[in-house]
């Protein structure tokens, strides 16, 4: 189903249109989601409680999972209808992850974590070299570090190196799983003040049970609004 792109369509970032997403083997749905689109640039936190269906959302928009039915666009591409090969390909170069855990490959170094990013995206190592060095710096963190084992970084730096890898190629969308959860208040600030001078241009989607984070967002929804109302939009 083709349709011209308009102005306004041209500048969404994220649009779901009647998702319903079941866990396979499971009746009840997590989520359905009528109408929701997110404007690019914009910076929108979600809040939900523990299992009401926020990671199963960021992994709709990401493509880890897919749709039981609906259909979701991002950046004005079909993304639901790409093959697997196309949905890594576009992810890889449109979109950074942060999650919960960090997922850092702990037996690689720092520098081989950030640039497994930039090559699946199809960057030239000498690029990223020098943009890992850089971001670095962006993260208060020094150079040196990029030669050292992801498995001996404190939790503080880990936390900098996931966001240095999800920002290296430039995305225009940036997801963000509740990457807060175990620090303390100082710490947390820390982050999102890395995290959002870092991803300032990008359209940033953040989910998290903790509401204290809310005032950094332009926009602000709770899952159970998401996960009933009709068409919303920001
Ligand atoms: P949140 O991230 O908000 O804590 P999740 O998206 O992880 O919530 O989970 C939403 C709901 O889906 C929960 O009830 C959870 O138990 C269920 N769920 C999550 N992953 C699976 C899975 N792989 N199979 C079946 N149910 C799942
Ligand atoms: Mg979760």
């Amino acid at each position: 189903m083709q349709q011209p792109v308009s102005d306004s369509m041209s500048s969404v970032a994220i649009q779901l249109d009647n998702i319903v997403f079941s866990y396979p083997g499971t009746s009840q749905p997590v989520l359905a989601i009528d109408h929701w689109h997110v404007a690019k640039g914009a910076h929108v936190f979600v809040e939900g409680a523990s299992g009401s269906g926020k990671s199963t959302l960021l992994n709709l928009i990401t493509g880890t999972l897919t749709p039981t039915s609906g259909s979701l666009s991002l950046l004005n591409t079909p993304f639901s209808e790409l093959s697997a090969r196309k949905k890594d390909k576009f992810r890889a170069q449109h979109i950074g992850v942060v999650f919960q855990q960090f997922n850092l490959i702990h037996y690689l170094s720092v520098a081989q974590n950030i640039e497994a990013a930039a090559y699946f995206a199809g960057r030239k190592q000498h690029y990223t070299i020098n943009n890992a060095a850089a971001m670095l710096d962006k993260l208060q963190l020094p150079d040196s570090l990029l030669h050292q084992k992801a498995s001996t970084l404190s939790v503080g730096q880990q936390q900098r190196i996931a966001i240095a890898r999800a920002l290296i190629n430039h995305p225009q969308i940036v997801i963000v799983d509740e990457p807060t959860s175990a620090l303390d208040a100082n710490a947390r600030d820390k982050f999102m003040q890395l995290l959002l001078s870092t991803a300032k241009d990008a359209t940033l989607l953040f989910v998290s049970h903790d509401t204290s984070l809310s005032h950094h967002f332009s926009h602000h929804f709770k899952m159970e609004n998401l996960n009933s109302a009709r068409s919303i939009s920001c």
